[in-house]
């Protein structure tokens, strides 16, 4: 049994096999092979073993003659491992007389003698770990073939277990046969762990290397709510687990009977409880969780599932969905926000950037691409027709930016009143705060716009320095910093004194006891991924917004993260300690 320990990013409790999708997108499945099919098998293991020798031995002689021969020495070695006779004798017979599939054979045997090397003291042998992987790969590459396992083909329901997925892939997992993710890195911030959420698939990031202690097919725990993760449970551990799968289940279906109730607190105070999505389709989640609209729409997300750039008609007949489901309520359709983590390519592709989070991203390559900005903004007022759509945009950080924008809206309007469509010349313009610069000038952005949204989530990465995916920097990734909090503080009271609505639209808001502390700080609308909206309604109905507001003033008045979190712990536990039935158990 492994236990794991990483950040939770999406709740639930899931147990099932694991998927391991390792650096290189091989599967390897916990595989049997019939007893008449093992001759065939050993030959495919053989010239598996031939073929990845014969790529060692070229590449030693290309070493050699481009670096020396005390180069080519190293896969020298790497050849004499790969042929070591009680190696290759132990593949066979694990092939041979345990019915083995070759890529389970090698992926166990090699993985064991890897971590043998490991545990080994010292920096040098422990060092040798990676050429015995360097070899399986290798081997694995000839048996499966170079091709990336494709998450969009899981035929049974898995658990899978990657280095890391980008946006991309974690858009393309589908739900119904994706019980939980794991990732070896990750944060708790970043745009794979909010579509774990929007997909309302369980998982956990950050967790540290562990792939090389598993293989298809083990039994994996996740633990969504507290970030645990466990390989191959003892019977104890699976009881336990099992129970509280259970648990978390009835808790969420006992929120959920508060679905035709409204969100309002103990003392009588309306709460708009919005959806973020990222996907049309996910309007009926927001529906079914009885959502008073959609606070953001993250329409990126068209991008990064596409292959070609989308045209003003892709981008109309997505909106168009989400504003015809739903019927009537309100619609925030943010403007594209790609760059940085959300550009769907493989890690190390967008290597040109050297600081992608401060580099051409959001709103500034929207300004940069005028041409495709506009035919999204036409999109979007189009759908206006159909529906209250407001429009906002992202990450602006200056008012040139945010005028530029607007400037654009313009040229879209005339571009439809030459085509002679329909739509809201009233539209409501918005934009993101989550740039400390548009926090400490907000009072003058608020002249110049209908509404803002605090996305905390970049708030609190721009404002602490803190890359929001980033594992190695996890613990100061905190949006409940006295020092986000002052910022979220002067925004709510900026916008309010000039009588513009305000709303948080960051992870914050889908996180009960931030969602309190939110309240306190004077926010009336909070917009979260569709799962969570039933938890924080049960949470909003019993507070009082006068004691979240005794509960912001000290928070505002704290040193640290650490403290702040320790007293909306404490709050919760008060308020809501349903939730806490596990902390007190394990
Ligand atoms: C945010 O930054 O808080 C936000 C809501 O936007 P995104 O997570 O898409 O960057
Ligand atoms: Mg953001």
């Amino acid at each position: 049994m492994l236990s794991l320990q990483g950040i939770a990013v999406s709740p639930g409790v899931a147990i099932g096999e694991a998927f391991v999708v390792d650096h290189e997108g091989f599967r390897i499945p916990r595989r049997f092979v019939s007893q008449d099919a093992v001759e065939y098998e050993t030959r495919r293991l053989q010239r598996a073993l031939d073929a990845a020798a014969a790529e060692i031995e070229e590449n030693r002689k290309r070493i050699d003659q481009q670096l020396g021969t005390q180069y080519g020495a190293i896969f020298s070695a790497h050849l004499r491992m790969l042929q070591d006779p009680q190696l290759v004798e132990k593949l066979r017979s694990l092939v041979r007389q345990q019915c083995y599939s070759p890529e389970y054979a090698v992926s166990t045997t090699l993985r064991e003698y890897a971590q043998a090397f490991e545990q080994l003291p010292g920096h040098v042998l422990s060092e040798r770990a990676h050429d015995i992987y360097d070899i399986e790969r290798r081997i694995l590459r000839q048996l499966l073939g170079r091709r990336r396992e494709e998450l969009t083909h899981l035929h049974a329901p898995v658990v899978v277990l990657a280095h890391d997925l980008t946006p991309g892939e974690t858009a393309q997992l589908d739900p119904d046969h994706t019980l939980a993710f794991v990732t070896e890195v990750g944060g708790v911030g970043g745009h794979t762990a909010i579509l774990a959420k929007a997909k309302e698939i369980p998982a956990v990031v950050g967790t540290g290397r562990f792939l090389d202690q598993v293989a298809g097919g083990d039994i994996v725990i996740v633990d969504g709510d507290h970030g645990q993760v466990v390989i191959d449970p003892d019977p104890e551990t699976l009881a336990r687990y099992e129970r509280e799968r259970k648990q978390h289940q009835d808790l969420f279906q006992q929120f959920e009977q508060l679905r035709e109730f409204p969100a309002e607190t103990a003392d009588g105070v309306r709460v708009e409880l919005a959806a973020n999505i990222e996907f049309p389709q996910e309007v009926r989640a927001a529906r079914r969780r009885a959502a008073n609209g959609i606070g953001l729409y993250r329409t990126e997300f068209l991008y990064l599932a596409a292959e070609q750039e989308p045209t003003e008609e892709d981008h109309y007949r997505a909106y168009a969905e989400v504003v015809q489901a739903m019927d009537g309520l309100p619609v925030v359709i943010r403007t594209l926000d790609l760059g940085a983590d959300k550009l769907g390519l493989a890690p190390g592709e967008n290597e040109e950037e050297t600081n992608p989070f401060l580099g051409l991203r959001s709103i500034r390559l929207s300004l940069k691409h005028v041409d495709s900005f506009r035919v999204q903004l036409r999109a979007v007022l189009r759908a206006s027709a159909l529906g209250p759509v407001q429009v906002m945009f992202p990450m602006i950080a200056t008012l040139g930016e945010l005028r530029r924008a607007k400037m654009v809206l313009a040229d879209a309007m005339e571009d439809l009143d030459e085509q002679g469509r329909n739509y809201d010349r009233q539209i409501a313009v918005g934009m993101m705060v989550e740039v400390p610069s548009s926090a400490i000038l907000i009072e003058r952005f608020l002249q110049e716009v209908d509404f803002v949204s605090i996305g905390t989530n970049d708030l609190a990465q721009y404002t602490l320095a803190v890359d929001r995916a980033n594992r190695e920097v996890a613990e100061l990734y905190q949006a409940t910093d006295p020092a986000v909090l002052a910022m979220i503080d002067r925004v709510v009271r900026a916008a309010d004194a000039a009588g513009k609505p305000v709303s948080v639209c960051g992870q914050m808001s889908s996180e009960p006891g931030e969602a309190l502390l939110l309240l306190g700080l004077g926010v009336r609308k909070l917009s979260m991924p569709p799962v969570a909206i039933p938890e924080i309604k049960a949470v909003t109905r019993r507070v009082r917004v006068e004691d979240c507001r005794k509960l912001a003033e000290r928070a505002l008045q704290m040193d640290t993260a650490r403290e702040v979190n320790a007293l909306l712990h404490e709050a919760l536990r008060r308020t809501i300690p349903d939730l806490f039935s596990h902390d007190s158990e394990s």
